[in-house]
């Protein structure tokens, strides 16, 4: 598949001669590639400890966090490298909210150089946008993410084949039971198309877990054995 943007790459590589790359938090010189510099990469929370089921962070090693002990979550895994947290979600915010590209950029580099801790899937879906909100934002976050890492992983991408059947309220503002009822239904597989077993969803953050649960409910009705979800980075709090 030929991206898009293919011929923008002989371009970004003179810019980058040309414009050496600056961290995008503290304005150092950036480096290893990235617009971060060594400094802040290091600073940004790792999720090491964390529930084997959800990635939720906890403060002490266990297998499983409580929620997932009373309630197994619908996916089999979930790799979540990074907490949501000071410096991370400042970058997220600007690549999310503020059209920042170059911060969307080092986000999926920094993903990139983690190691995958799951067997690899034998397809990833990013979650999808609905429509209205892709015209407004001009891009998905999730895919953006995506394509980098599946490019590195070698796991093929599709972003045709989860699809959004509905528009949702922003998940931000509600709780976790009113996250839950905000997307049930709100996703669908697209008929005809030969899934894999094994796959893996990718969404930017994962906050309570409410999208990422109602696509593996999807997923799986549609006859996927194993999902695994991935995400960025995991918010510290429960799942509801
Ligand atoms: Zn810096
Ligand atoms: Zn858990």
């Amino acid at each position: 598949m030929i991206r898009k943007d293919a011929w923008l790459q002989p371009w970004r590589g003179l810019q980058r001669w040309l414009l050496p790359l600056h961290c995008l938090l503290c304005g150092a010189r950036g480096e290893r590639g990235m617009d971060l510099c060594t400094a802040c990469a290091a600073e940004l929370p790792r999720n090491r400890c964390c529930c084997a089921r959800c990635a939720l962070p906890l403060p002490v090693p266990a297998a499983l966090c409580g929620e997932c002990q009373r309630h197994a979550p619908p996916w089999d895994a979930a790799w979540a490298p990074f907490r949501y947290g000071w410096p991370l979600d400042r970058l997220e915010s600007r690549f999310k909210f503020g059209r920042d590209l170059a911060a969307g950029r080092a986000l999926a580099t920094l993903w990139q150089r983690e190691d995958m801790p799951l067997p690899k899937p034998g397809l990833l879906l990013p979650v999808p946008l609905h429509r209205a909100r892709l015209r407004r934002r001009g891009y998905n976050q999730a895919l953006e993410l995506a394509r980098p890492l599946a490019r590195q992983l070698a796991v093929p991408l599709r972003h045709d084949v989860l699809l959004r059947s509905r528009g949702t309220a922003a998940q931000t503002e509600l709780d976790a039971v009113a996250r839950r009822r905000n997307v049930r239904g709100a996703f669908a597989v697209r008929h005809g198309i030969a899934l894999p077993v094994h796959v893996a969803v990718l969404d930017d953050v994962m906050t309570t877990g409410a999208t990422l649960a109602e696509c593996a409910r999807v997923l799986k009705r549609a006859g996927v054995q194993r999902v695994d979800v991935w995400a960025l980075a995991r918010a510290p709090s429960p799942r509801g």
